[in-house]
């Protein structure tokens, strides 16, 4: 849990900072970013919407993308205490029966860890060196000028502030509403998968090491372990879900000769579910036609959102906001003259150059993986068992290979005036 702090007390912290940064969304990116600014001498004003007691979220499966950004924070061994290394995968077919089990570790091991993790857990991590954050605070509106970035703070009692800042970072998220003060509607477009699916979790078994998916016909059900238990999803067509978790789960259950017993489990748990027990997502995205207008910049899911299919979308984040420190860090020279914030603009469009085509190319990836998931009929989903069977999982991860292949070198611990490179390795 994150300790709260007054929106008074970080904004007369942030006052003398050369760089006044102020981030709205305490979520992955958010923190990633505050916590590297903070290594950097700043006190970035950081907003979370939510109260301090969110609770555990979902599941997070985290690529070994975050490995050099948490190295930047020094949290590499408070996440390796908490997260559980994910060494197998399992996919099962249309009628529940096991097509196939990976080594995943043997795939990933030469890029780094592969972790499971809940939401709150890695909140945890993040928040672990102990940044200040004001909860249930969000920002009504935004207006820059060539001097100043103000943001109007609610903090929750109604009571509003307007603060001056050098730089506005939008890490509220897929269904960001800083994004849209600065952006509107227009500037951003989405995928509709069509499909939503119930999360919740299920105690933990004795297979720690291993994720599990089930692809069915009109139904999609993966359970994941994490630090204490095992999450899950179970997903369906929205026009299907709509009846609700304990009927979708019993026509699904009917659908399975031999689902296994995590899927029985989840199913179970959505047959008792309380309305607010499970929550639901519908599974779009969103994709934002620019990441930074003037000196606000989009971060995370508000500059490109995820679907979870290829879950990679937490792991992009961190890396974002590495990336976007690094290019920030060369511009820490005093407080910003004219000049200076020309160069953080200039640093933004950088940040945006270097780092969209990335994550879009991620992005679409997962858009690829939900056409395949996401689809029910019968011959599809016997062509799809088929090609479970015969198609090594190295080709199917070839997308997220390349992505760990070709990673940004450089970020919080780039010397000042210098800007992420890329690695080919
Ligand atoms: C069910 C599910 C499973 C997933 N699984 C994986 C996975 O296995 N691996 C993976 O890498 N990714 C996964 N993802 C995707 C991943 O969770 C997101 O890509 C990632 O969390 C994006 O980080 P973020 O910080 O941009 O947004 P978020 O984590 O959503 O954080 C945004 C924060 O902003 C706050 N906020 C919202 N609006 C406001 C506001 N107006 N003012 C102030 N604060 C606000 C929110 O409360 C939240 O705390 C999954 C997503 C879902 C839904």
């Amino acid at each position: 849990m994150l300790e709260s702090t007054p929106v008074s007390d970080q904004l007369a912290a942030v006052r003398e900072d050369p760089l006044r940064v102020l981030v709205v969304g305490a979520g992955v990116a958010g923190l990633t970013l505050a916590g590297l600014l903070r290594r950097r001498g700043l006190h970035p004003v950081v907003l979370e919407r939510s109260g301090p007691d969110a609770g555990a979220g979902y599941m997070l499966a985290l690529m070994p993308l975050v490995d050099p950004v948490l190295a930047a924070l020094d949290l590499t061994e408070e996440y390796a205490r908490r997260g559980v290394p994910l060494a197998r995968y399992r996919i099962r077919g249309r009628t529940g029966a096991t097509l196939r089990e990976y080594q995943m570790s043997r795939l990933l091991a030469r890029f780094g860890d592969y972790r499971g993790i809940s939401r709150g857990g890695m909140l945890g991590v993040l928040g672990s060196p102990g940044p200040a954050v004001s909860h249930r605070a969000t920002v009504s509106a935004i207006e820059q000028d060539a001097d100043v970035v103000r943001a109007v703070i609610e903090d929750g009692s109604g009571a509003a502030v307007t603060g001056e800042f050098d730089l506005v970072v939008a890490a509220d998220g897929l269904h960001s509403a800083t994004r849209g003060l600065v952006l509107g509607d227009d500037g951003v477009s989405g995928f509709d998968s069509g499909w939503g699916g119930w999360v919740g979790w299920l105690p933990p078994d004795r297979d720690h090491d291993l994720g599990e998916e089930l692809w069915g016909d009109g139904t999609f059900i993966g359970t994941y372990p994490v630090e204490d238990r095992l999450g899950f999803i179970v997903c369906g067509p929205r026009a299907d879900t709509r009846v609700g978790p304990r009927r979708f789960a019993g026509r699904a259950r009917a659908a399975f000769a031999s689902p296994g017993q995590r899927v029985r489990d989840a199913l179970d748990v959505l047959d008792r579910a309380e309305p607010d027990e499970c929550y639901f997502w519908s599974l779009v995205d969103r994709r934002a036609a620019t990441w930074s207008v003037g000196r606000v910049a989009l971060l995370g899911d508000a500059a490109a959102g995820f679907l979870p299919t290829a879950g990679i979308g937490a792991g992009m984040a961190m890396e974002s906001a590495w990336v976007l420190d690094g290019h920030l860090g060369g511009h820490l020279d005093g407080h910003p003259s004219a000049a200076g914030r020309e160069r953080i603009s200039v640093a933004l469009r950088d940040y945006e150059a270097h780092q969209r085509p990335r994550v879009e190319a991620a992005q679409e990836n997962s858009r690829q993986l939900a056409r395949l998931m996401f689809r029910g009929g019968r011959p599809f989903a016997f062509a799809r068992d088929l090609a479970a069977r015969f198609v090594p999982l190295g080709v199917a991860l070839r997308p997220i290979q390349r992505l760990l292949v070709e990673r940004p070198t450089l970020g919080a611990a780039a010397p000042a005036g210098s800007s992420p490179g890329y690695r080919t390795g």
